[in-house]
């Protein structure tokens, strides 16, 4: 078979490669495609791994506080050697930060894992030719020889040589960096030793479609391709460090500095106080072990990634992990109307022509319903209508044995088809009968589109009488319909074609409005006749009619519309539709309220940046902007400090999804060009899904200030705890290192994942979004843990200075209460509110995080194995409830400081009020 890659098929026509791929008019078959698939393997690139993971260990290490534990160990180990007794912590906390790195390295593996997963669950869609039909697979079953359709914003599958192509533009930087867009062809046949780059009438793997269509056959797939022999492998996932890792790795380093200098402090004041130096270190040692929040960086790890499991498990695929912390704090959603506010589910309701009003009746895309009032189609003005919008039509209607009737293609096109079918015009023989010759394709910004087609013996353009005499060929457009009424200068009704004037121009205008108010979406249509291949498309036109489609809300957005109003989220929908249409969608589905603005492209235009900044702050709704005015509306909303989610679906709204702070694509419409620029993907392309994505968003930031502060709380009381005992002139250390380690990893660490595990509750999405760059301390989180530690510290010396004037074994009972009291610190810490108002067992997680570790802590006392090698003394009953009960004085003070806030909230709003 043909697939040698070095292959001259630039050198050969278009029917040539079909021959020699030995590929059809009809694609390949099936079968066929099978059989090369067996051979030739997946059409997909070997991808790079992400982070090595000898690598991922190694980062293990890099971390300030992991290097401060291995000097502790060092230090701790000398001491062993001069005193002769086996080094003992040294060794526990060697072994406790090989497995902390072990455990992080684990759970960062399997991180990464999760996120090349979802990578793949993005592998793009393409339109291919099997036995004659047309179908969309997946870019990975594509074989050498399949007829494959593209068009703008698509990335190009496989390697590929044009049969046909339209005004076709690729952009293939990924090859060779540069950004401006080349220029294909596909009737061209250059020489055998053109350069790569040169041959303009092949497609390659990676690089993206910018504008036009085209129809091509694979050539190479996989590593055979250009890409693939290059080898330049895809860019690694989730490597980069999220703004909160960032931030913690600063904290990091705060803290180190902390320690360092309290325990300076402590060797001068205690050396002053006539200490034992050796004592005194020792002292220094446990104080620079209980700093570090050794259990916290493989918390936040798993937290992350459950964030964005639970957000894949409700259609948002984020892509990149940052954008798990940034969802939370959106202030602005600009969403697109088509498809995400509505179902893009369009159905044609409403014909206008110069001589009848037709309403037409029928559900979804079956094609079967009635046109009322449309006499005899044989009038000729509406078969040319519905005519047009067949031939002007790219989509294809599918019936599915169970799911029913859908479109392959545009849906706004698959109505047209589904409408004509009504009327009884097959599409099949339609287009046949009238092949296309040329075309100027859609585009968003210019709002319309043209075909030019065959029309032998002029057979189509018989209702235009004189107009059309002798002409065999036709230029059709369609596009919304203020566009197409300038172009023309004519228009045709029942009596033939007759001269446009200003009066039909504004009554086919106030129909366009009337229809648009009703909240459908109006095609306007036109055409002209000529002899000869004159493709000049400014050429004055005759006006054919309009037709309206219905593009219901979806029904989920309207709930979802009112929780963002609640969240303190503005949701502002920006459309190319008309204004008419866009408000009466609007108001269906409460964004903004009946008198808002609405702005148009053009007067968007016209503003300069200072005076558009202004324009966006009272704007919720905005009218037949094109995609480059996006990118300027998103800046605006910047400028006056939003943080900004933006949709977009096609290749030129690329550079307003990555301007924004979340750029959301649409899995199912979406160019594969967005989807590379956006931060997250909607799978379900519905509004409703970034909403859910935004409540995931903030249970995973509060859910990681809640364990911080649990965490960064008890390791405040513990260093302070440490600290005191010389200070108080008390003989010997009250923490061993190896004690410190089994705190912060196990009994203050199993907890902590608990809590990571806390579930959302309605108030997330009842409150106004948190700043976008507040620090994590910020709102009370910082004097949460001061407050807490000290409070934590008082007790707990208490309990020590107590106990050691008793003769209690008080090192051991310090260690215990500190391990009982952080079990109430983690119930309250679940909740600002009282705990007996939160649910106990709404996450159950905790409990048992809760049972088990006080069970273990119990084994530590008396297990006799254990208790040796921890140093621990087994507890008199009368020692162990003192432990308990001065332990639940932590959670009483929390709970009191509750209530306190509680109080002196409603006080104020008592006297606000
Ligand atoms: P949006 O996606 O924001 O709803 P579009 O840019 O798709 O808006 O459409 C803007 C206008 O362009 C529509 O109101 C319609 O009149 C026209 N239009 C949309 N799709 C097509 C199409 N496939 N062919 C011709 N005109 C279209
Ligand atoms: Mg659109």
């Amino acid at each position: 078979m043909p697939s040698s890659p070095a292959r001259p098929w630039h050198a050969l026509s278009p029917e040539a490669c079909l021959r020699a791929l030995e590929s059809s008019d009809q694609g390949l078959s099936q079968a066929e495609a099978e059989r090369r698939l067996e051979r030739e393997g997946a059409n997909r690139l070997r991808q790079a791994p992400g982070r090595s993971q000898l690598r991922i260990l190694l980062d293990q290490f890099s971390n300030v506080m992991l290097v401060m534990l291995l000097a502790v160990a060092a230090v701790a180990g000398l001491l062993a050697l001069r005193t002769q007794q086996p080094p003992k912590d040294a060794i526990a906390i060697l072994v406790i930060v090989g497995l902390n790195a072990l455990l992080g390295f684990l759970q960062e593996s399997k991180a990464q894992r999760a996120l090349l997963a979802l990578r793949d669950l993005s592998q793009p869609l393409v339109q291919v030719q099997r036995d004659g039909r047309w179908q969309q697979l997946s870019s990975e079953q594509l074989v050498p020889g399949d007829r494959i359709r593209l068009e703008a914003g698509d990335r190009v599958p496989a390697d590929a040589r044009l049969l046909y192509a339209v005004n076709l533009g690729v952009q293939e930087s990924a090859l060779t960096g540069e950004a401006e867009a080349i220029f294909k062809r596909a009737e061209l046949v250059l020489e055998a030793k053109t350069p790569l780059l040169d041959r303009r009438n092949c497609l390659w793997m990676g690089t993206d479609i910018s504008r036009g269509r085209a129809v091509a056959v694979v050539i190479a797939t996989g590593m055979a391709t250009e890409l693939g022999q290059i080898a330049q492998l895809l860019e690694a996932a989730g490597g980069e460090p999220t703004p909160l890792q960032e931030r913690l790795q600063g904290l990091a380093a705060v803290l180190v500095g902390g320690a360092l200098s309290l325990v300076a402090a402590v060797l001068v004041l205690g050396s002053l106080l006539g200490q034992n130096l050796l004592d005194l270190l020792q002292v220094s040692l446990s104080m620079a072990v209980a700093i570090v929040p050794e259990g916290l960086p493989a918390v936040i790890t798993v937290t992350l990634a459950i964030g964005t499991q639970r957000m894949v498990q409700r259609s948002a695929l984020i892509r990149r992990l940052p954008a798990v912390e940034t969802l939370g704090s959106v202030t602005v959603i600009c969403s697109d109307k088509t498809g995400t506010l509505t179902q893009n589910r369009q159905v044609v309701q409403e014909i206008r022509t110069g001589s009848a009003q037709i309403h037409v009746s029928g559900q979804g895309y079956e094609p079967r319903g009635q046109l009322q009032g449309a006499g005899a189609l044989a009038a000729g003005s509406l078969e040319l209508l519905l005519s047009a919008g067949v031939l002007c039509s790219d989509a294809d209607l599918q019936e599915h044995p169970d799911q029913g009737w859908s479109v392959l293609g545009d849906p706004t096109e698959g109505a047209l088809l589904v409408v004509a079918a009504k009327a009884g015009l097959d599409a099949f023989s339609l287009r046949s009968s009238h092949p296309r010759c040329a075309e100027i394709p859609f585009s968003a910004e210019e709002q319309w589109m043209a075909v030019w087609i065959q029309d032998p013996g002029g057979r189509l353009q018989r209702p235009l009488g004189a107009a059309a005499l002798g002409s065999e060929e036709l230029q059709l457009s369609k596009g919304a319909p203020e566009v197409i009424l300038s172009l023309c200068d004519r228009w045709l009704d029942d009596t033939g074609v007759g001269p446009l004037k200003e009066q039909q121009r504004q009554g086919w205008l106030e129909q366009h409005q009337h229809l648009a108010a009703q909240g459908l979406r109006v095609l306007g249509f036109s055409c002209r006749p000529h002899a000869g291949r004159t493709a000049a498309a400014n050429d004055p036109q005759v006006f054919l009619g309009l037709m309206a489609q219905l593009d219901p809300p979806r029904p989920e957005v309207l709930p979802a519309v009112a929780l963002c109003h609640r969240a303190g989220i503005r949701p502002v929908m920006i459309t190319g539709d008309h204004p008419l249409t866009a408000r009466a969608i609007a108001e269906a589905i409460g964004i903004g309220t009946a008198g808002s603005p609405v702005l148009l492209g053009a007067e968007l235009e016209a503003l300069d940046d200072r005076a558009l900044q202004d324009a966006v702050q009272g704007c919720d709704l905005y009218a037949r902007v094109p995609p480059e005015q996006k990118l300027r509306i998103v800046r605006a909303l910047q400028a006056k400090g939003e943080v900004v989610a933006m949709t977009g679906d096609g290749v030129n709204d690329a550079p307003a999804l990555k301007q924004a702070h979340i750029g959301v694509a649409m899995g199912i419409t979406g160019t594969d060009v967005s989807k590379e620029a956006a931060d997250m993907v909607l799978l379900d392309d519905n509004f409703a899904t970034i909403v859910n994505a935004i409540e995931e968003g903030r249970l995973v930031y509060a859910n990681i200030r809640r364990f911080i502060k649990y965490i960064l709380g008890s390791n405040v009381g513990e260093l302070l705890t440490i600290a005191s005992a010389p200070l108080l002139g008390l003989v010997g250390v009250p923490l061993t290192p190896l004690q410190i380690l089994w705190m912060n990893l196990v009994t203050d660490g199993l907890p902590a994942l608990a809590l990571a595990l806390e579930p959302g509750d309605a108030r997330l999405m009842q409150r106004p979004p948190g700043q976008p760059r507040e620090s994590i301390f910020a709102r009370g989180l910082g004097r949460y843990i001061l407050r807490v530690g000290v409070v934590f510290a008082l007790i707990v010396i208490s309990l020590m200075w107590l106990a050691e004037r008793h003769g209690a074994p008080w090192p051991t009972m310090v260690f215990t209460t500190l391990c009982l009291a952080q079990m109430g610190h983690a119930l309250s810490a679940r909740s600002e509110e009282p705990l007996l108002r939160v649910p106990a067992f709404s996450n159950p997680w905790l409990l048992l995080a809760v049972l088990v570790t006080t069970g273990l802590q119990l084994m530590l006392l008396y297990v006799p194995a254990l208790s040796r090698f921890f140093g621990t003394t087994p507890l008199a009953a009368k020692d162990l409830a003192t432990c308990v009960g001065v332990s639940l004085l932590l959670l009483l003070y929390l709970e009191l400081e509750k209530l306190y806030s509680l109080w002196r909230r409603s006080t104020d709003s008592d006297c606000s009020s």
